[in-house]
C-alpha cells in the first residue's frame, strides 16, 4: 500500500464519525466566543480517540488543544467551529427558507462546521499512521474559537498558545481545490463612540449636541481620506448605533465600526493613526466626546512558499475531489440560483480560467502560481503564520460561484458533496503533516524561509497576553482596551 493509499484508508475507517460531528455543529450553530456544544462534541471525539486534551486554552473558554504523538516536530492542525448571525437556512433547499429549529438564527455560512470537523479527522489520521508505523512526531489540533470578526487566532497567538509549535496546517471550505498561495491584509478592527447631550430637536436645538452628526462628519472625513492613502488599503465601517429612531431627539450618543486594512500591520496601525485624527476632528466640529474601542487586529497572512510547493504536490498526487454525477445534479441546482455573470465572474476570481466540463462543482486542482499575490481579506490564520510557518488548502465544499456567508452556502453545508470535499481536505492535511513530521530539510526550509520574512518585517503581537477579547470582559477581569 503506499502512503497516501494508506492514509486514505485510516480517513476512510473514521469519515463517517467525523461527518456525524459536521452535521451536528451545523445543526447547532453557535456564533463566536459561544461555540460551547461543539466544542464539547469535539473534545469528546477526541479523547475517546486517544488525544490528550486541553480546556480553556490559555484561559479563553471555547478555545482547546488535542495532542497526540511523542518525541520529533510539532505540527499543529487549525480547525474552527463558529457560525454566523441571522443566516438560519434549512439544509438542502434552494430557496431562502430557515431552519425550521432556528427561526431567523445563525448559521453556518462560512462551513466552518466542516473546517473544524475536517481539521480534526486530518489529526486523527496523523495519530494512527504515527503509532501504526511506531514514528516519531506530535500532532495538535486547535479548536480555535471566534474566526468571525474575533480574532480568536490572534488572542491565542497573543497568550502564546502557538509558542512551541514547529509549523501549522489548516484549510478553508470554498469552491475550489486549491493551494491558498495569496498573501493577506492585516486588520485593525475598532468601535468610535460619541457622546454629545440629548435635547427637543425643536424646542432646544441649541441645547443639543449630537453624536449622530460626528459619526456622519466622521465618515465624510475618511471618505476624503480615501484618495490620499495607499492602493492596496481598504477602510470600510458600518454604523452600528445611530443614537435612537426619534428625528425630534437629538441623538446623545452614536457609534461606527470600522474595518482597517493594509497588506502590512505596522503601515495598517498609522493609517488607524489617521482614522483616529479624524474622530477627533468629528468630536470637535460637534462639540462631542469620542473613544476608540479596538475590536480585533488580524496580522498580514505570510505564506510560506516552501510548504506551499509541497502541499501542491500532495494535492496533486490525492487528486481532485472524487465527485459523481448524483454530485454535479445537486450543485447545479443551487447553482442555477446565480446569474451566469456572477458564476463567471467567480470562476475568474477563483483562478478557474477554463470554461471547461466542470460546471457545477470543481473536479480539479488550481495550478500553482494562478492565484493572486494579495487578496484583500483578512483571517486571524494570519497571526498564526506570522509565529511559525503556515500552509492552508481550500476545498469545493459548494457549487462554483457560491458567496461565502450566504444562505446559499449554509444550504450546502451538509450536502453529501460538501462532505466528500471534508474528507478530501483532510487527506491532503494528513498526508502533508506526516511528510513534514519526516523530513527534516522540509521543516527547516519551510522555518529558514520564515525566519527571513519575519527579519523583513518583525511581528508585534497586537494585545498583551493579559488582554481577553471584549465579548469575554464581563466573564473574566478583563483590561480595558481603550486606544483614543
Ligand atoms: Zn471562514
Amino acid at each position: 500500500l503506499s502512503e497516501v493509499a494508506e492514509i486514505a484508508a485510516i480517513i476512510d475507517g473514521h469519515k463517517e464519525e467525523l461527518i456525524a460531528l459536521a452535521d451536528l455543529t451545523w445543526d447547532n450553530p453557535e456564533l463566536r466566543w459561544e461555540e460551547h456544544a461543539a466544542v464539547a462534541a469535539q473534545i469528546k471525539l477526541a479523547e475517546a480517540e486517544g488525544f490528550t486534551s486541553e480546556r480553556d486554552l490559555t484561559g479563553i473558554p471555547t478555545a482547546f488543544a488535542a495532542q497526540a504523538g511523542r518525541g520529533g516536530p510539532l505540527i499543529a492542525i487549525l480547525g474552527e467551529y463558529d457560525a454566523l448571525a441571522g443566516l438560519s437556512q434549512a439544509a438542502d433547499v434552494t430557496e431562502p427558507q430557515p431552519a425550521s429549529n432556528n427561526d431567523g438564527g445563525n448559521g453556518h455560512g462560512c462551513a466552518h462546521h466542516l473546517l473544524g470537523a475536517g481539521s480534526l479527522l486530518a489529526a486523527i489520521a496523523v495519530k494512527d499512521y504515527l503509532a501504526t508505523h511506531g514514528l516519531p512526531g506530535r500532532v495538535r489540533y486547535y479548536g480555535c474559537p471566534a474566526e468571525e470578526g474575533g480574532g480568536g487566532k490572534t488572542y491565542l497567538v497573543c497568550r502564546g498558545a502557538f509558542d512551541d509549535v514547529d509549523a501549522a496546517f489548516t484549510w478553508h471550505p470554498g469552491f475550489t481545490s486549491k493551494v491558498m498561495t495569496s498573501a493577506m491584509l492585516a486588520s485593525v478592527q475598532a468601535y468610535f463612540r460619541f457622546t454629545g447631550r440629548p435635547a427637543h430637536a425643536a424646542t432646544s436645538p441649541h441645547l443639543g449636541r449630537s453624536a449622530l452628526d460626528a459619526v456622519e462628519l466622521m465618515n465624510v472625513g475618511v471618505n476624503y481620506l480615501r484618495e490620499h492613502m495607499p492602493d492596496d488599503a481598504r477602510i470600510h465601517y458600518a454604523i452600528t448605533d445611530t443614537g435612537g429612531r426619534s428625528p425630534n431627539v437629538v441623538q446623545a450618543s452614536a457609534e461606527s465600526l470600522y474595518f482597517v486594512r493594509h497588506p502590512k500591520l505596522a503601515e495598517t496601525y498609522d493609517l488607524f493613526e489617521r482614522v483616529k485624527k479624524i474622530a477627533q476632528g468629528a468630536a470637535l466640529m460637534t462639540d462631542t466626546t469620542w473613544s476608540a474601542e479596538l475590536d480585533s487586529v488580524f496580522a498580514e497572512l505570510l505564506p510560506n512558499a516552501t510548504l506551499n510547493r509541497r502541499l501542491q504536490h500532495h494535492l496533486e498526487a490525492v487528486g481532485g475531489v472524487p465527485f459523481d454525477a448524483a454530485d454535479l445534479h445537486a450543485a447545479a441546482r443551487f447553482q442555477a440560483i446565480l446569474s451566469s455573470t456572477d458564476v463567471d465572474m467567480a470562476r475568474r476570481v477563483g483562478g478557474l480560467t477554463t470554461t471547461a466540463v466542470e460546471t457545477s462543482l470543481h473536479q480539479g486542482v488550481i495550478p500553482l502560481g494562478t492565484l493572486p499575490a494579495v487578496v484583500h481579506g483578512s483571517t486571524d490564520v494570519a497571526d498564526v503564520s506570522q509565529i511559525a510557518p503556515t500552509a492552508q488548502i481550500g476545498a469545493p465544499c459548494w457549487s462554483i460561484g457560491t458567496p461565502p456567508h450566504s444562505w446559499l452556502a449554509v444550504a450546502q453545508g451538509k450536502t453529501t458533496y460538501a462532505h466528500k470535499a471534508m474528507v478530501h481536505a483532510a487527506t491532503v492535511l494528513a498526508v502533508a503533516t506526516i511528510d513534514l513530521l519526516q523530513d527534516e530539510q522540509l521543516l527547516d526550509g519551510a522555518k529558514q524561509e520564515h525566519s527571513e520574512r519575519i527579519y523583513e518585517s518583525p511581528y508585534q503581537r497586537p494585545f498583551a497576553p493579559e488582554v481577553l477579547p471584549a465579548a469575554l470582559h464581563d466573564r473574566r477581569s478583563g483590561l480595558e482596551r481603550s486606544v483614543n
